[in-house]
């Protein structure tokens, strides 16, 4: 997620997102010369590629591939929708970004032995976050294989995903959607999760965890009045400032990441209680 560093690339790509609403679009092509809407391959030129090759979209979230990107590029200057309602759901072709009610019960992962020194502060840190969306709701659960941790890769098959150290200046950690495949599926953390100020490396993986269970960022929202990203997602709880998933810069009301009632609430609506 977020950093000193991250906050100017959240802006810039928010800026450049306004501009991407802002305009008048007739086709997903994209561009002419009437507007500021960047052709696909200015996009893509502007848009971060990470250490695996994603390309790392709204701050610190994970698209695979070209193809992948430019679906996201189509999706982000196609037609809008008008969504009307704290916490969202992605959605992939107008169909929720959940997890089954089985595999939501058993979301395994690993945490990389390459933390080091580290790896019992990350172990701690995501049972922390984890927590937060397990209290939320009795259908969620996080499960942590430790005998993986030392081959805790996206080639690991015996988990759902895996949690593995990055040294990055573009985010703090980064995290995936349900519909990520496997092959992307693992939440990257950069050493600044430890020198974060006022976030607390529980809340911070806390927000990336909220993202593998398919919640958007809430600032997307209309309410927010800024850092708008796109129109994929629905509505699970009315819009809340302060919520986890919502970055406390881009007009939180709330300094840290802390989880709040609606986060709770959004998370046993999509999964139950
Ligand atoms: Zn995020």
């Amino acid at each position: 997620m977020l950093s000193s560093r991250i906050h100017k690339i959240s802006a810039g790509a928010a800026c450049l997102v306004a501009a991407f609403t802002g305009a008048t679009v007739s086709s997903a092509a994209g561009a002419d010369s009437t507007t500021d809407v960047p052709t696909y391959q200015e996009f893509r030129a502007a848009t971060y590629v990470d250490v695996d090759g994603a390309y790392v979209v709204n701050g610190d979230e994970a698209v695979s591939g070209n193809g992948e990107l430019k679906k996201f590029y189509e999706r982000l200057v196609g037609p809008e929708s008008t969504p009307t309602e704290g916490l969202v759901v992605n959605t992939v072709n107008g169909v929720d970004d959940r997890w089954s009610a089985a595999q939501v019960a058993n979301l395994t992962y690993c945490v990389s032995t390459k933390f080091g020194t580290r790896h019992d502060d990350i172990v701690a840190a995501m049972s922390a976050g984890a927590g937060l969306w397990e209290a939320a709701s009795s259908k969620i659960d996080f499960v942590y294989v430790p005998a993986q941790d030392g081959k805790c890769t996206t080639r690991n098959n015996t988990v759902l995903f895996s949690v593995e150290p990055v040294a990055t200046t573009q985010y703090i950690a980064r995290a995936f959607f349900p519909s990520t495949p496997k092959r992307q599926r693992n939440v990257l953390v950069d050493d600044s999760i430890w020198t974060s100020g006022t976030w607390e490396p529980g809340d911070i993986l806390g927000h990336e965890l909220g993202h593998t269970l398919g919640f958007r960022h809430e600032h997307t929202r209309p309410e927010s009045g800024t850092c708008f990203e796109d129109n994929n997602w629905r509505p699970l709880t009315p819009y809340d400032s302060s919520s986890i998933m919502h970055y406390p810069q881009c007009n939180g009301g709330s300094a840290d990441l802390a989880f709040q009632a609606s986060d709770a609430e959004g998370a046993r609506a999509l999964y139950g209680s």
